[in-house]
């Protein structure tokens, strides 16, 4: 099937009963109920984008088994050229949500195309896993489906001297049962981002919690993906933040509410043929730096950064014009700040395509220290760009009427004293709500968590970066210069 269009992705949603609770309350039906629904249709329109004759061609790419048009983020690159084809297709996506949406369906289809190429790493786990995981990622890209996923286990203390396992092995997500067909899984994980919206789900270890050699360290060690409908599986929301009001009131959580979930897998099947690795503590928890998988969802992270850096710049240089605080000192360095965020992001994604390697699966990847270091930094530049925001902003941030404002018995004294030299009330309130959105709504401190913790706390990022790195060249050089007489 060639790629789908926004409304084949919604029926897809449709015809797949899932077991979503959100506030007490059974969602039926993802793709109407309040909350959910705009996040889904922002997630259809990106789907249209592959239809659009004007940039049709940049968003797809001839499958190799069918000849069909599929989705480009799918491409198992193999030279330069395909990686930067690939980021301008994710560009295009990234920018319809000014990543704000960061689970688009790009950064799965680019994990999965990883793991794939990848086939012979899941081999050692079992010969049929190769062919597995093969066979998904083909079943993915020729339906091109949309997927979320759960690496996390709950812990019921972070205490690192508690136990020898930095997780909870009754709270944590495992094998119960074996069968013949496959397996029995039960347990919780977190956190499904997209899980309501997706039709799959992908289980994998955990990237930053390794899994210990303890005697039933087995029972954790697996990677397998589900349809999201699979009977025991179910979603729990977060209270969702579109809260159903308008996008003059709230522009961006009334469009690209994304939702997170914890799920609870309970007595969940897993067929033989849907499970890549099981049993294998050491593949388990080297699948990701072997696979190269992040590297992959870091080239759509980092290009979702830029998009985010270009946005929150934009809207500083609208906030500032409007306020009349352009020529202020203050302001200047401000906004400097986020002028060399974007073009730090810039340069690193750069980097990592020119730096890019050809690993041992035969795939082109962007390369590993530049990557890393973007989407490390990102975790401290972002709250700090929306600090900007707020440092801009200031009271006009809370001086913000709402739209029904303008005609109710005060819309005359709005119009009368809220506008400012550069721009009328109605202009200067809209830009306000966005700023409002962008830097202390619901929405947008979900965004600040989001970027924090979606990929790992930064501590253990920090060391997954100084492990990535290898300092012995810089030794040598202060060797040599301390061997100078
Ligand atoms: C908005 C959002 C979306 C997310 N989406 C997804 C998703 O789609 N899929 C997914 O799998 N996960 C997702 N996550 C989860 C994310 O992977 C985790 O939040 C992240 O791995 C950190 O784990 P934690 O939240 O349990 O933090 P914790 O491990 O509780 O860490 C909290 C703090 O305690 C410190 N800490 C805790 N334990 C230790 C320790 N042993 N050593 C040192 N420091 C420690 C950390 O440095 C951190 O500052 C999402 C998270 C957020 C916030």
């Amino acid at each position: 099937m060639p790629v789908r269009t926004g409304e084949q992705y919604l029926a897809g949603l449709r015809d797949q009963p899932r077991e979503i609770h959100h506030r007490g309350q059974k969602v039926e039906d993802v793709t109407t109920f309040p909350g959910l629904a705009n996040g889904a249709r922002s997630i259809a329109g990106l789907y249209d984008m592959q239809h659009d004759p004007k940039i049709r061609d940049e968003m797809t790419y001839t499958s190799p088994t069918t000849g069909d048009p599929v989705g480009l983020s799918f491409i198992a690159p193999r030279n330069l050229e395909d990686l930067q084809r690939r980021r301008t297709m994710m560009s295009h996506w990234a920018h319809t949500s000014y990543g704000m949406m960061g689970r688009t369906p790009d950064f799965l289809n680019v994990s999965i195309m990883a793991m794939a190429q990848a086939g012979d790493y899941f081999a050692q786990s079992r010969p049929e896993f190769k062919q597995n995981i093969i066979n998904y990622y083909d079943y993915i890209r020729e339906n091109d489906l949309t997927l979320t996923h759960t690496l996390v286990n709950l812990q019921r203390n972070r205490r690192p001297a508690a136990s020898t396992q930095n997780y909870s092995t009754d709270v944590a997500l495992a094998v119960v049962k074996e069968t013949d067909a496959g397996i029995v899984v039960r347990g919780p994980r977190v956190l499904a981002t997209l899980g309501p919206l997706s039709d799959e789900i992908a289980v994998y270890p955990v990237r930053n919690a390794q899994l210990e050699g303890t005697e039933d360290a087995w029972r954790y060690a697996f990677a397998f993906a589900i349809p999201c409908g699979t009977p025991g599986l179910r979603f729990l929301c977060r209270e969702s933040f579109d809260l159903d009001r308008s996008s003059f009131d709230h522009p961006l959580g009334s469009r690209f509410e994304e939702m997170d979930a914890i799920i609870f897998m309970d007595d969940v099947f897993v067929p033989w043929e849907r499970v890549f690795l099981y049993r294998d503590v050491d593949l388990a928890n080297n699948l990701s730096p072997r696979t190269h998988q992040y590297n992959h969802s870091g080239h759509q992270v980092v290009t979702k950064n830029v998009a985010k850096c270009e946005f929150v710049l934009g809207v500083a240089a609208m906030m500032v014009e409007i306020l009349g605080s352009e020529s202020i000192g203050q302001v200047h360095a401000l906004l400097a700040e986020l002028i060399e965020n974007l073009e730090v992001m810039k340069a690193l994604l750069c980097t990592a395509e020119i730096d890019a390697f050809l690993d041992e699966w035969g795939v082109m990847c962007p390369a590993t220290i530049p990557i890393t270091v973007a989407r490390n930094m990102f975790i401290r530049m972002y709250p700090r760009m929306v600090e900007i925001i707020q440092l801009l902003g200031s009271s006009s941030l809370m001086a913000l009427p709402s739209e029904v404002d303008f005609n109710g018995p005060l819309g005359a004294e709005i119009e009368q004293y809220m506008d400012t030299d550069t721009a009328t009330a109605r202009e200067r309130v809209q830009l306000f709500r966005l700023a409002w959105d962008l830097s202390g709504s619901a929405f947008g401190s979900r965004q600040v968590l989001y970027e924090r913790y979606f990929q790992g706390d930064w501590m253990r990022n920090a060391s997954i970066l100084w492990s990535r790195f290898d300092p012995d060249p810089l030794k040598e050089q202060v060797r040599d210069f301390l061997r100078r007489t």
